[in-house]
């Protein structure tokens, strides 16, 4: 598969961007505190019990989700339905000077800052043409 407008993807993407980049440090820093409270015991984290993430667990150890949660980068963020989402691009170490991109979208309820609910995992590889700048900037929007 490939994008099937690419002008158009990255037209709506830059759009996109622009308005979501304002928000991006705030977002950051509630992750941060998020990492903080876990670390001290004071935060939970839960995995979404959607079907779909059950194909995703096979793919990636629980070790590699809590590795990118914790150390993880927010690429994307919004805020919808009382809850803050955020979407965490990390390289994980899969053997020597070996790395493996990962995506990890997750919510947080905007009345619950310690609460984070894992939504699924990804190898953004799998939509690589979705992607720029190593798999941290999103292009096309088809679908
Ligand atoms: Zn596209």
């Amino acid at each position: 598969m490939k994008c099937e407008n690419e002008e158009l993807c990255r037209s709506i993407s830059e759009e996109k961007f622009a308005r979501m980049e304002p928000h991006l440090a705030a977002a950051a820093r509630r992750l941060e505190r998020f990492r903080q409270a876990y670390e001290n015991g004071e935060a939970d984290l839960a995995f979404d019990e959607h079907a779909s993430f059950r194909e995703v667990w096979r793919a990636f150890s629980e070790t590699h989700i809590l590795e990118a949660l914790m150390n993880g980068e927010i690429i994307e963020c919004r805020k919808r339905d009382g809850e803050y989402g955020f979407l965490i691009w990390y390289n994980v170490k899969i053997g020597r000077g070996q790395y493996r991109p990962m995506h990890v979208p997750v919510v947080m309820p905007v009345a619950n800052p310690n609460y984070l609910v894992v939504v699924t995992v990804y190898d953004p590889r799998s939509k690589e043409w979705q992607w720029t700048d190593n798999y941290t900037r999103r292009i096309c929007r088809c679908n």
